[in-house]
């Protein structure tokens, strides 16, 4: 079961990844993670994008399919994967689909979060990954205890493109370049809109009643 997880920025796509991750014995592959991983190990891929990153700007459709590319040709991955901010255009999704028929696989489900922007910008705001298990919270919403995070809160860090102007300018890179993915989606009858503004737990519960739908 392959899954495109889909939504604005601060949607919670990370969090509910990392649910189903653990639910479904599923790997969750998030561009953004795997972009960020580049330039904290300073390589020359990392060197290129950090500027774009940090102003909250788009890394070129060749350097994602590249990496989408590896991922879907490793059979550990076969049909066990969330995608997390992934296709963020509809040249992405449409390579997606490509390079998913080629390695005989397809998507199950298209998860749309839905969520006000004020809502969003607070999210974002919040964010809080721990740089050791790399669990998400929210200063706000949803904080690190020691109820649900096992590791020092030392760990805890915050994104550099976390802050308010650049999240404004990743709203409206999302409207204009990734919101027309929801119609190619529609259009293949893989659509499911999911609340995303109420707690992270009923939105989970709303996640697995759709897949409990496919699966039927
Ligand atoms: P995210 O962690 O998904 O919010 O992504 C953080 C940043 O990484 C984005 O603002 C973009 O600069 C870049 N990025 C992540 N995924 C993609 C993608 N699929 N296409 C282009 N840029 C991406």
């Amino acid at each position: 079961m392959n899954i495109v997880l889909f939504g604005p920025p601060g949607a919670g796509k990370g969090t509910q990844a990392d649910n189903l991750v653990k639910a479904y014995n599923l790997y969750k592959v998030s561009t953004g993670d795997l972009l960020r991983k580049e330039i904290d190990n300073n390589s020359p891929l990392g060197k290129k994008i950090k500027d774009i990153i940090d102003k909250g700007s788009f890394v070129s459709d060749d350097i994602i399919n590249d990496l989408i590319k590896k991922i879907l040709t490793n059979t550990q991955y076969q049909n066990k994967i969330i995608f997390d901010g992934y296709p963020r255009n509809l040249t992405q999704a449409k390579n997606l689909d490509i390079l998913l028929n080629k390695n005989k696989q397809k998507i199950a489900c298209v998860l749309s979060l839905n969520v006000e922007k004020e809502i969003i910008i607070k999210r974002i705001i919040g964010r809080q990954s721990c740089s050791r298990c790399g669990l998400i919270f929210n200063e706000y919403y949803n904080p690190s205890t020691s109820q649900n995070h096992s590791c020092n809160s030392s760990f805890l860090i915050k994104r550099n493109d976390d802050n308010e102007e650049t999240v404004l300018n990743r709203y409206e890179t999302y409207l204009k370049k990734t919101l027309p993915i929801l119609d190619f989606y529609k259009g293949q009858n893989l659509l499911y809109d999911v609340n995303g503004s109420v707690s992270i737990q009923q939105i989970f519960k709303e996640i697995r009643s759709i897949i409990a739908s496919l699966q039927a």
